[in-house]
């Protein structure tokens, strides 16, 4: 039985060489199946392998064989490329300052794919940006400076990247003028932003007035005051010259009538407070206070009417006045406020006491400079109640109404003026300051 089993068994061994071949093949085949498969299934990575492979092979040496991180960062302004390294490390420390005019386009350039990215920008210390954009526009920078950047940047590979970076902004300077027609006797303002340090401002007009320019944060700001002396229904002039650049601007002067009025006063009173002597006193004691000026504003927002319920006429003011039939005239500077006497008298707004004094033709005279040249006039007062060189808020009593001086009867003259050129106090009483309504 045993044999027989043996036989059997080596029957069976003589019948499996036919039986193995066929399992191969078999083996084979299902191999040969599954590759195609895999490959149908995963043809899309396979070649996106050999295509790496074939494109970029120093990136894919690279990603196998540098283990340290890709330590820059690209900074497109317009085209230019700045490269940025990586903070820390083995990088030099070098930090590129990038250069952006008003409309630039800053592109952030990574070379692969980062899972996380936010650049953040300051200014004085101060964050003015912070995004996860890779495209900055210049115009969301606020002017001119020094912007320091930090981009971070998070890939799986290598971890999270600081890159510090300057953006350098300049930007052209921009230019706004008040009026392009204004009347005589109004003031125009012009305010330059984002002048360059180093450009020089300078402004020339046929106006018949030499400006000052005043920085005010950002902007350098000319008071340009249009006098009721200057030419009617005429086109004047007024030019900027920045650096090598000049700017030109037309001022149309329209025709304003202004009234004539014969006034009487008392001869006494007339030749008493008019005189050689009175002339003496305002050329040495007023003259020399009118080219001052404060280089801030003290100025808020509109000026107020300094006797509260005084009579006031719109024509008071650049008025041609005779006296006592006088074939001679001058123009009248400011308004007559008619109130009764030791009705108090405001400052119309916060500056600086000038002079608080009595002269002989103004009487008992108040001066305020409220920066930028700015002044109020306030004359014929009753009493004093500031001094000279006291500081005054809008609204603070300053003396009472009064007939001193070369007055017919109890009335505060109160004028306007930019340095030596009056102009209309009822403008700054209604619309305030051009372009300047300082909060
Ligand atoms: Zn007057």
């Amino acid at each position: 039985m045993k044999q027989h089993d043996y036989g059997s068994s080596s029957r069976k061994i003589n019948k499996s060489p036919q039986k193995d071949s066929s399992k191969k093949l078999a083996a084979i085949l299902l191999i040969i199946i599954f590759y195609v498969l895999f490959c149908l299934i995963y043809r899309d990575k396979i070649s996106d392998l050999l295509g790496e492979l074939i494109d970029n092979p120093e990136d894919k040496i690279k990603n196998i064989f540098v283990s340290a991180p890709d330590t820059t960062l690209t900074i497109d302004v317009d085209g230019r490329k700045y490269r940025v390294e990586a903070a820390g490390g083995d990088s030099s420390g070098s930090i590129p300052i990038i250069k952006a005019g008003k409309n630039a386009i800053i592109r952030i350039i990574t070379k692969e794919q980062p899972e996380a990215i936010n650049t953040e920008l300051y200014l004085n210390d101060v964050r003015v940006l912070s995004t996860s954009n890779t495209v900055i526009q210049a115009n969301d920078l606020r002017g001119d400076g020094e912007y320091k950047g930090v981009c971070e940047i998070t890939c799986g590979k290598t971890g999270t990247s600081v890159y510090p970076f300057t953006i350098a902004a300049d930007f052209p300077a921009t230019v706004s003028v008040s009026a392009s027609e204004t009347d005589p006797g109004e003031l125009v303002v012009i305010c330059v932003e984002n002048l360059n340090h180093d450009e020089k401002l300078e402004v020339e007009t046929d106006l018949d007035f030499t400006p000052n320019i005043y920085k005010y944060g950002n902007k350098n700001i000319i008071m340009l005051p249009v006098s009721y002396y200057n030419e009617p229904d005429r086109v004047y002039q007024i030019k900027l010259i920045m650096g090598d650049e000049e700017y030109s601007y037309a001022l149309r002067v329209n025709d304003k009538e202004f009234i004539t009025q014969y006034m009487t006063i008392d001869a006494n009173v007339a030749a008493s407070t008019r005189n050689e002597k009175s002339a003496e006193e305002i050329k040495e004691k007023i003259h020399p206070l009118r080219p001052l000026s404060d280089p801030e504003p003290w100025w808020q927002d509109k000026f107020i009417l300094p006797v509260e319920g005084g009579r006031v006429s719109e024509t008071d003011f650049g008025k041609k006045r005779h006296v006592n039939n006088s074939p001679t005239s001058y123009r009248h500077n400011g308004l007559d406020i008619g109130h009764d006497k030791g009705t108090p008298v405001m400052a119309s707004n916060n500056g600086r006491v000038l002079l608080a004094d009595f002269l002989i033709e103004t009487g008992n005279t108040v001066i305020i400079e409220h920066g930028f040249g700015l002044k109020t006039w306030y004359y014929h007062m009753d009493e004093l109640r500031v001094e000279t060189g006291d500081w005054v808020k809008k609204g603070d009593i300053i003396g009472t109404v009064g007939s001193t001086g070369f007055s017919t009867g109890p009335h505060l003259h109160f004028a306007a003026s930019v340095n030596s050129v009056y102009i209309n106090p009822l403008t700054l009483i209604n619309e305030g300051v051009p372009l300047l309504l300082l909060e």
